[in-house]
């Protein structure tokens, strides 16, 4: 998916290795790094490399589903491999303003290393 090139993006400038970022993953379509602001001890993004705005945006278009299999089997692996010790971990998705989404371009959070409440703030 295009996006206005005027229009910033923090992401895509990580991907395009802009932002010098250590990647703990990468493949042709994903890559996963460390949270700047971590808010627990494990905190990882997972980032298709093409840039989507939100999962609204992409859920309906025919590359979404393959696409967030993907995201979802790299957080999944991730949480398996770097979980606290009881292999608890929390996969997050905000999708617009309402629900805490901050960076306009589609993450996955990777979150472990704490309790999570439920429901969530
Ligand atoms: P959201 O609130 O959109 O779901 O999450 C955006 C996340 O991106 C936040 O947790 C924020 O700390 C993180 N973030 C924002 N800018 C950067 C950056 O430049 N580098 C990294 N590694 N994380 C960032
Ligand atoms: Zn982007």
């Amino acid at each position: 998916m295009t996006r206005d090139v005027a229009e910033p993006c923090i992401f895509c400038d990580i991907v395009a290795g802009k932002i010098k970022t250590e990647f703990i993953y990468e493949d042709d379509a994903v890559v996963a790094f460390p949270d700047i602001r971590p808010i627990a001890p494990l905190h990882v993004l997972v980032v298709p490399r093409d840039h989507h705005a939100t999962l609204a945006e992409v859920v309906t278009t025919k590359v979404g589903p393959p696409l967030l299999g993907r995201l979802l089997k790299v957080a999944g692996d991730i949480g398996a491999a770097r979980a606290s010790k009881d292999g608890g971990y929390r996969i997050v998705i905000n999708n617009g303003a309402a629900a805490g989404q901050t960076v306009y371009h589609l993450h996955v959070h990777v979150l472990s290393g704490r309790h999570f409440a439920w429901p969530p703030g």
